[in-house]
């Protein structure tokens, strides 16, 4: 990658960063809005905790992706030369998966062969239904 073309990737990445703040305190202000329920809250109550599981998962995704832009910005001034080069097999990442998942550290085979062989147990599970 050129100084050009890293100093361009930076640029999507801060702005990648900035859409995940920005989604997160929209998200923070919808549920300070939604009013609570004060009365029927015996019926209410699975429902609530079911949206904000769905909410909390939502989080910990947004999270972890904030926090995987915030490395690759780390990267970019500690070690330079690794910038769009698979963290596996060490081949250039294409342009154009940089450009959509700015955040991505791994070419399109590693990340199947990646997602192939789970780390988590959730996952494991659902091949298992195949
Ligand atoms: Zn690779």
């Amino acid at each position: 990658m050129t100084h050009r073309e890293l100093l361009a990737f930076r640029d999507s990445l801060l702005k990648a960063r900035a859409d995940l703040i920005a989604a997160g305190d929209f998200e923070v202000r919808a549920e300070l809005d939604t009013p609570v329920p004060s009365s029927r809250d015996q019926d209410e109550a699975p429902l609530v905790e079911m949206s904000q599981s769905i909410a909390s998962a939502r989080n910990r995704e947004r999270g972890e992706r904030l926090a995987k832009v915030d490395e690759v910005l780390q990267r970019i001034s500690s070690e330079p030369e690794t910038i769009g080069l698979c963290a596996e097999c060490q081949e250039a990442i294409p342009a154009r998966r940089l450009q959509l998942m700015p955040f991505a550290t791994h070419c399109v085979p590693c990340q199947s062969t990646a997602e192939v062989n789970p780390h988590g147990p959730g996952r494991r599970k659902i091949m298992d239904y195949r």
